[in-house]
């Protein structure tokens, strides 16, 4: 399939390319800023939405409890050997990025990444800082150093939250209560957020992202990308006398367009695109790596043309192989095409799986191991003895006791670590964070434990109605007779 080109270099800098790109107004603006406040507010605000999960259980709706080894998600618990359905989101992740590459180009960069998010957040910092303070003043760079290293701070408590209780995790950081891995990533992710946003800004995306070097192979002549209208646009150069057009029937415009002679394209090379582009490259050189399909120069170049009087769109988001191509039509974009279909193909199966696994997630993890070293203990009234580790972790709503016994094994005893006296079963409590721990002794009565190895199986129910929670394969070991 044909691809579309894309320079591999980014268009030198423009002498006129400013250290702070302008502001503009318009369409692709406000859906920069509404996605940008969006997605601002649910990274900020999510860790301190609560949950309630009972006693003893984090009452936090998003939180990866590293220490426990899970990941509460509303009213999921997700734990390490969950981790297919990980996995299944991100390939949907990934393929959804890659449909919406071939749709539409990098939209992904251009509104949703956390880079240009936070970067474009700290481009408005500093406009403001200079209508304030005026343009390289001292007070303007001191003001713009604090407000920039207090938003890279609360990025990163805000990032921190996500693994601690939000509620009192600001609070212990400033008392010094918190542990000093907490300061430690949270001080990293201070310094990491200032160097990405502030210092570095379009230089991650310009030389350190792989994102765009991948693009190519993504877009193919269907794909609507930010395109600059050659055919109009050129011959560029100021003009003498004002484009004033009012004409609004569209084949007329055309007509009027392709009538211009050669001093007359429509850009007056007023550099407006270049000044609001985020990473300060010239669209009027041809799509290239450094476009991270934002669309402000189509909203600063729509603003000059309605200012000199010509049609909007001479920057606009294009399809190259449609037939409006070279015209004044919209674009028209084929959505089904093999390659989109491919990809929602699999983005459907990677939600498939993640969600059938979801629904599958097993609610109680029973671990039984044998306890290394010495595989039996033979004990002074003949009695043989198998030491084992016990584990149990569920996601049940209620479970409060768990009732345990042996099969295969007829006869034998169990005990936990603290008990004193077996019995054929045995009973524990289980706490409200739903993990339980110990050491589990089976004991096979004299002269009636196995010669060498024999299968067991020990059986998990919940003492309060019989359920059997689960049933766990494994050995015991008796002298060889
Ligand atoms: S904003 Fe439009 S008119 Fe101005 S230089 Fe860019 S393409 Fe030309
Ligand atoms: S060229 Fe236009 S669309 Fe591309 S990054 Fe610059 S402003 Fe955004």
């Amino acid at each position: 399939m044909a691809t579309t080109t894309i320079l591999d270099t980014v268009s030198p800098r423009k002498p006129a390319r400013l250290a702070i790109p302008q502001t503009v107004r318009g369409r692709y603006r406000t859906i920069k800023t509404v996605v940008a406040a969006i997605l601002l507010t649910f990274y900020f605000v999510t860790p301190w939405i609560r949950w309630d999960r009972g006693p003893q259980l984090p009452d936090q709706a998003v939180l990866f409890d590293l220490p426990g080894r899970r990941l509460f998600l509303f009213g999921l618990e997700f734990w390490p050997q969950d981790l297919p359905i990980a996995v299944g989101v991100l390939i949907l992740g990934a393929f959804g990025l890659f449909g919406a590459t071939t749709l539409a180009g990098r939209v992904w960069c251009g509104f949703t990444c956390p880079q240009t998010v936070w970067t474009d957040l700290f481009f408005t910092i500093e406009r403001l800082c200079e209508r304030l303070f005026g343009k390289d003043t001292l007070l303007s760079n001191v003001a713009k150093a604090i407000v920039q290293v207090t938003l890279a701070i609360a990025t990163a408590i805000g990032f921190a939250a996500y693994f601690n209780d939000a509620l009192t995790f600001p609070h212990a950081l400033v008392t010094g209560a918190a542990p000093m891995g907490a300061y430690i990533a949270v001080g990293v992710l201070t310094l990491t957020t200032w160097l990405f946003a502030a210092y570095a800004k379009e230089r991650v995306c310009l030389h350190m992202c792989p994102w765009p070097r991948f693009q190519a192979a993504l877009l193919d002549k269907d794909s609507l990308v930010v395109t600059y209208q050659r055919w109009r646009g050129e011959p560029r150069g100021k003009k003498k006398v004002p484009l004033r057009s009012t004409l609004t029937d569209l084949s007329a415009l055309v007509r009027e367009a392709s009538s211009f002679d050669a001093g007359r394209g429509d850009c007056i090379d007023c550099q407006r695109c270049v000044n609001v582009c985020p990473t300060g490259i010239d669209i009027r050189d041809g799509l290239q790596m450094g476009c991270i399909g934002c669309g402000l120069c189509i909203d600063a170049c729509d603003d000059v043309m309605a200012r000199i009087g010509r049609p909007a769109g001479l920057i606009r988001f294009d399809v190259e192989g449609s037939d409006s191509a070279g015209s004044f039509q919209k674009p028209t974009v084929r959505f089904l095409r093999p390659k989109t279909l491919l990809y929602a193909i699999l983005c459907l199966v990677a939600l498939g799986s993640s969600v059938f696994g979801t629904l599958r997630m097993k609610s109680v993890l029973v671990d039984i191991d044998p306890q290394r070293g010495q595989p039996f203990v033979q004990l002074s009234d003949g009695s043989v003895r198998n030491d084992f580790s016990f584990r149990l972790a569920h996601r049940l709503p209620t479970l409060d006791r768990i009732a345990i016994h042996a099969e295969g094994l007829p006869g034998a005893t169990l005990r936990f670590a603290d008990a004193q006296t077996g019995h054929e079963a045995v009973h524990l409590a289980v706490p409200g964070n739903r993990r339980i721990s110990d050491r589990l002794f089976i004991t096979a009565a004299p002269r009636r434990g196995p010669s060498g190895r024999t299968n067991i199986r020990i059986v998990v129910t919940n003492a309060a109605n019989g359920a059997t929670l689960e049933e766990v394969e494994t050995y015991f070991w008796g002298p060889a007779r």
